[in-house]
Formats: C-alpha cells, structure tokens, sequence
C-alpha cells in the first residue's frame, strides 16, 4: 500500500521496564498504522541484527567487548541511563541492523522508514541518555564501506542534540565571521535562536535542539541549531528551512538520515519546545520535500518521544510516515 517499506521488528521492544522511554512505542506505532488503514503486512520488511563487526564501524573494541562480556561499570551503565542486560544490548543489535537495512532501501526507493533507531547520544566508547549503539552511524558507515555511497548527511529533529553523532561525525565550529551566512538571526528575523557552523567531512551533521537541556556539553555538529525555550511551529520550520538550504548549499549528500524525534512536542516530558502535532507534520513534510526536490534518499530513524499520554507519541511517529507518503508517493 505504501510507496516504500517500513522497517521494523518485534523485537524492537527494549526490556527496560518502568520507564519514561516507553519502549512499546513501536508496537503500538504498528498497531496504530493498521488501524488508520495505511498499511498492509507487504509494507513491513524485517531486519537482520547488526553484526559486532558491523558496530565496530563506530564503535571501539573495547566499548563492544564491554556491551558482550556484559562487563560494564556501574558509572557506565547509570550513564546510559538504562539497564543493562544481555537481550537489551540484542535489542541495540537489531535496531541498528533495522537502519543498515533501512539506509540500502532508501537508495533504492528514495525513501525508508526505521520504525526504530535513533540512537544519537551513543559515543564511540560509551553509552548515554537510553542510547548503547549508534545505529545510523553505522548505517553511514556501512554503506560507505560497500561503496554504497560516500557522503551522507543527517538532519537531527530530535529536541535533544545529537551529541554522539556530533562526535562521531563531527568538526570544530568556525568562526561565525568566516561564512558571510552566518548571520542567521538578524538576516531571518528570527527570534532568540543561534546558528552555529563547524567543519564536516565525508558526512555533514544537522542538528536542530533546545539549547537548555540535555547534553550539558554540546560537541559541535557541522551546523547546530540552539533554539531558545519554549520556540513555535513558525520560529521552528523556518529554522530548519535555513539549516537545510544552508547544509546543502554547503555539502551534496548522497544519503540523508533524518532523525524524526517526537520530543520537540509541546507536551513532552523530556522537551521544553512548543511545537503542536501538526507543526511536527510539516517539520517532516519539510523535510521531505527538501529532498526529493534534490533527489535525494532519505531514511527515516524515530528517535526520542516522552509525551505524557503515549498516544501522542505514536501520532508523531505515524504522521512522519503518512507525510513521507505524501510527498513521495505523488
Ligand atoms: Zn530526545
């Protein structure tokens, strides 16, 4: 029924218990996509999990050897800020096998959605904030090791900044002064937030973020977004249009893995932006049109979503794919 395949397994489930990370989000995203009539069991592909060769594309071995062995520190796992177990560490695994999978897809069908992944605060030697493995790095990485592609960009939505990918990815920012198209605020008329530039590689790394909140220390992305508290859908889309324009003025990707958090809502737990369910749709409509008007691919991982009623949650995450049908199935 859809235009394009939905990545998503079972065993997406994370066993973490009682936890603001509602960890049946992607069951119940599924449950909810069939209810609404949108999809058929043809529309689902399931991955295969990443193997331990395939994470150490990012990560380092003795991080990996930590996570199999089960050999951890207490600091480390209080870091991650989820427990860890063997079939948590399984779980990682196939998330990041469900973005490998889902980045080969999109290269062929110009778009594809994880409905999974997202980790962007894991580190190559740690694990933060509910995030173990980084999937779409290794996604990235994958597909440059076959050949598959050699330049990607990511574009992260979620309201917390990419912190690991900027890590992974990353550069030092440039002297706003350096770039006459640095003077983003004053030149839109934006209110409160600020633009900052950094170096980029083989992938350029986008990320939109409440400023005031997690990660305390922010490693610099090759453009970051710091949005002031409380910003709206207009003060937000017309962001994300100036980071996008901007990056790919700057960078031609091959590949873009955006990062649709749901967290940037305004009744979020874990947020402090404003932005209501259908500002979130344009977001990803925004997106997504940027992209195909570019002709390029796009995978799709989901990230964070904290809303006080979960339902919420999984309308976010839903609408993410009924815009990508939208625009792509025109
Ligand atoms: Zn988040």
């Amino acid at each position: 029924m859809l235009p394009f395949k939905l990545v998503y397994s079972e065993k997406y489930f994370l066993p973490i218990g009682e936890h603001v990370f509602r960890a049946d989000k992607y069951r119940l995203i599924r449950e909810r996509l069939f209810a609404l009539g949108l999809v058929d069991d043809s529309d689902f592909i399931a991955p295969q999990p990443a193997s331990e060769s395939d994470v150490m594309l990012v990560h380092s071995p003795h991080y990996v050897n930590k996570l199999m062995e089960g050999s951890l520190s207490a600091r480390e796992e209080l870091q991650m800020e989820i427990p860890y177990s063997p079939q948590v560490v399984d779980t990682f695994l196939i998330h990041t096998g469900g973005s490998i999978f889902a980045a080969e897809l999109a290269l062929k069908d110009g778009v594809c959605v994880n409905l999974g992944g997202g980790f962007h605060h894991a580190f190559p030697d740690h694990g933060e904030g509910f995030c173990m493995m980084h999937d779409f790095a290794v996604a990235i990485r994958s597909l440059q090791k076959r050949k598959l592609i050699q330049r990607a960009m990511t574009v992260d939505c979620d309201v917390h900044q990419g912190n690991g990918t900027a890590a992974i990815f990353g550069g030092a920012h440039t002297m706003p002064a350096a770039l006459p198209s640095a003077h983003q605020a004053s030149v839109f008329g934006l209110a409160g937030g600020k633009m900052l530039y950094g170096n980029s590689k083989d992938v350029f790394t986008i990320s939109l973020h409440q400023e005031n909140n997690y990660p305390m220390f922010k490693p610099p992305s090759s453009i970051d977004v710091n949005l002031p508290d409380g910003i709206g859908d207009d003060d937000y889309l017309a962001w994300l249009d100036n980071a996008l324009s901007s990056g790919l003025r700057q960078f031609e990707p091959e590949l873009i893995c955006y990062i649709a958090g749901a967290d940037p809502y305004r009744e979020d737990q874990l947020g402090g932006l404003a932005l209501t369910i259908e500002g979130l749709k344009h977001r990803d409509e925004l997106v997504f049109r940027v992209a195909r008007a570019r002709d390029i691919p796009v995978m799709v991982t989901y990230a964070g979503g904290y809303a006080r009623r979960v339902e919420d949650t999984v309308t976010i995450h839903c609408n993410t794919v009924i815009a990508a049908k939208e625009v792509f199935g025109s």
